[in-house]
């Protein structure tokens, strides 16, 4: 039996879909380690729209679980507790404004597809994920997405100018003309950025856009140790003003290619870099920096693609090998080599599989552990508590979804839980939308 929200008939007939074999597609993670099931699955058109869903549903007592392009590694996407399953999927208008080098974006819209429409006016934008192809604005402005370019541009939450949304009380506010500053006073849409849905549904994005890189290459190091990868990272970070991304490929991940890599085997993984200069202008740099040793270096488009490949694959590689529980964790760069040991030592020590590999310039490692449940449970904890006493953060990029509830409660004070919880309740009383996300109260 559907559940019935009193829907006008002319929307209900467009955006209800309740044939269970297309909704099991939405209710499984990337990773399959979390799925989830409901019967009823909602695909709006537009703001109104989906407005109009909001209040029906809050009306009915129902709740409601967001899901844009279901990437999340956080187990945020899918509705395990019958929520109906609300996907932004059709909320895919772009339109470009070329004086101001913004777009307005639908919540819906896969990064790729934004990719490509804003090539076209010879403009890029500055977050860019492996995901790219499945993940949305929506969502990645849900989790404040970080990806290969944040120690230049930042993440999500630095590229943003405007949204719109709808609160779970069913207040909203609409799309408006790109205004580039606005300092009047505290902005409440800003909330949203990194808020995986407990406020409301994001469902527009205005963001910033830069002109295309005139030049581009990535290079690719083989290290002993991640250590020396910290070295390397930190002279080109402090020297090299056009660095792009710095990347860290851990050796077990890089053992799991079904071919081998074009670098000599190394003990320390790989280190890969982007740079948005000429490979004769680099090559200099590399000479003054006294950093001459085997770089295996790209600089035309689909050589750039296969580099960068060795590390973007990686998620898929280990995916084969099981179904990993995905820790993103960042500490202060300097420590990073410490949490790297007490992963993998840690993991080794309980008979558990360990991948890593990550944004080493933003000291972001992503742990990826593979075994029986209740020793991944007990190493991710012990690996918690020590990013804890490195004064790190439990997730760096991926959000708390509803696999980090317990360590968020670990690092939140008692004072920030009752803070967090009366702004819940202000935005979305009853917590109508994402219901179990981030926090229980
Ligand atoms: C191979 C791979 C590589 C990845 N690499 C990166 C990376 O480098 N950096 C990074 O940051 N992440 C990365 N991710 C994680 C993931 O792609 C990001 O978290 C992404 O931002 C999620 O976007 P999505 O549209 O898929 O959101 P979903 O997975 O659908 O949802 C994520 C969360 O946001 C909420 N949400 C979704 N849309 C909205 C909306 N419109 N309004 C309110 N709430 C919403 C959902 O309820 C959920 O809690 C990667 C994932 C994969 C599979």
């Amino acid at each position: 039996m559907v559940r019935n929200l009193d829907l006008p008939r002319s929307v209900a007939d467009n955006v209800n879909v309740t044939d269970p074999d297309i909704i099991a597609r939405y209710c499984r993670d990337w990773t399959g380690r979390v799925v989830g099931n409901t019967d009823l699955l909602l695909r709006p058109r537009t703001h109104a729209e989906l407005a109009e869903l909001v209040r029906h549903v809050g009306a009915h007592q129902e709740k409601i679980l967001v899901q844009g392009g279901n990437t999340s590694l956080a187990g945020g996407s899918v509705p395990l507790n019958n929520e109906i399953l609300l996907s932004t999927e059709r909320l895919v208008t772009i339109k470009v404004d070329p004086v101001s080098m913004t777009a307005n974006v639908g919540a819906g819209v896969k990064l790729a597809d934004l990719q490509f429409e804003i090539a076209r006016y010879g403009l890029a934008f500055g977050v860019d994920i492996a995901s790219r192809g499945s993940a949305t604005l929506g969502g990645m402005t849900a989790t404040n997405a970080g990806g290969i370019h944040v120690l230049r541009y930042g993440p999500m939450a630095d590229n943003i100018v405007d949204l719109s949304y709808v609160f779970g009380d069913g207040s909203t506010r609409e799309p408006r003309e790109a205004l580039l500053k606005d300092a009047t006073g505290p902005s409440i849409q800003r909330l949203l950025v990194g808020s995986e849905g407990i406020f409301g549904i994001i469902t527009s994005v205005t963001l910033r856009l830069l002109a295309q890189p005139q030049h581009r290459l990535v290079a690719i190091t083989p290290l002993q140790s991640l250590e020396e990868g910290i070295s390397i990272g930190t002279k080109l970070r402090g020297n090299v003003a056009a660095i792009n991304a710095i990347e860290f490929l851990g050796p077990e991940a890089v053992q799991l290619a079904p071919s081998n890599p074009p670098w000599p085997t190394s003990p320390g993984g790989a280190l890969l870099i982007e740079v948005l200069s000429e490979a004769s202008v680099f090559a200099d740099q590399l000479d003054e920096l006294e950093l001459e040793r085997e770089w295996i270096i790209a600089d035309d488009p689909r050589r750039i693609t296969d580099l960068w490949s060795w590390r973007e694959e990686i998620p898929g590689w280990i995916a084969r090998v099981g179904k990993p529980l995905k820790l993103d964790l960042s500490v202060p760069i300097d420590r990073l080599a410490d949490l790297y040991q007490l992963a993998q030592t840690t993991a080794r020590e309980a008979g558990v599989q360990c991948y890593c590999f990550g944004h080493l310039g933003d000291g972001n490692l992503h742990v990826n552990l593979i075994g029986e449940d209740h020793l991944l449970e007990a190493v991710s904890h012990a690996i918690y508590r020590h990013v804890v006493k490195l004064a790190g953060a439990i997730s760096a990029e991926h959000g708390i979804g509803t696999l980090k509830k317990q360590e968020l409660s670990i690092v939140q004070s008692a004072v920030e839980r009752r803070q967090l919880a009366q702004l819940i309740e202000i935005f979305n009383p009853g917590r109508v939308i994402n219901p179990n996300v981030m926090m229980d109260y």
